[in-house]
């Protein structure tokens, strides 16, 4: 690997963390100066970080700029799903990726989400690092060799709802064919194995090999969860 390419995997490897950073300190998305500042980098050097992380999917900046818009599981825009810290309160780009925010700070956690469905509002309660039982399911529209085609239209299908009813309801509404139903509890076992080293300082992302293993370690193994 030439020096050149390391220099630039630095560079994106600090932003991100940044970037997560900035989203857990402030609750919101660091536009391109915030990151400049804290970096102490070129705005230049941030926007050409940020739009290789952007190409890569690892996340999305705003129509137009490079300002941050969202960080898988953060958004920087407002979603149905709100987690709840303390005092604090942020945006997540899906119900699925609501788990991941408190997985991330290893705090408990209040997300308040909608049933993909009928939009009857959802509570889901973290607590000492496991998720309160309830009936909620997890639907996953899309199957994990299409995920990277369009990481938003994904993430926008990775939905909470009320009842394996109301999941087939929304299906047949939306011609959308009826994907994987997860419970709540093996939804946080699954966010748990995506989110939990994300902030260490030497987390890059994973090989397909790599998810392929997370995958097979939670016995997710049929069709959907292949990679190709
Ligand atoms: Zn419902």
């Amino acid at each position: 690997m030439s020096q050149e390419v390391i220099s630039r995997n630095q560079i994106d490897n600090r932003l991100r963390r940044q970037v997560y950073q900035h989203f857990i300190d402030t609750g919101r998305a660091p536009t391109v100066l915030d990151l400049a500042t804290k970096l102490d980098l070129t705005a230049e050097d941030i926007k050409r970080s940020c739009q290789r992380l952007s190409e890569q999917q690892s996340l999305l900046v705003k129509p137009g700029g490079c300002d941050i818009w969202m960080a898988m599981p953060f958004s920087g825009a407002p979603t149905p799903h709100r987690v709840k810290i303390g005092d604090k309160e942020w945006y997540a780009v899906s119900a699925w990726d609501a788990l991941g925010i408190p997985v991330m700070m290893k705090s408990d956690a209040l997300i308040q989400t909608v049933c993909g469905d009928c939009g009857r509002p959802l509570e889901i309660e973290i607590s000492r690092n496991k998720v309160a039982e309830s009936s909620h399911l997890f639907h996953f529209a899309v199957p994990v060799r299409d995920w990277w085609d369009n990481i938003l239209y994904t993430s926008s299908t990775m939905s909470l709802f009320d009842s394996d009813a109301h999941i087939s309801n929304w299906c047949s509404k939306h011609g959308v064919e009826k994907g994987v139903v997860m419970t709540l509890s093996d939804g946080w076992k699954f966010a748990l194995a995506w989110f939990e080293d994300r902030l260490d300082p030497d987390w890059r992302w994973r090989s397909s090999g790599e998810i392929r293993e997370i995958f097979a370690s939670l016995g997710l193994t049929d069709e959907f969860w292949r990679m190709t």
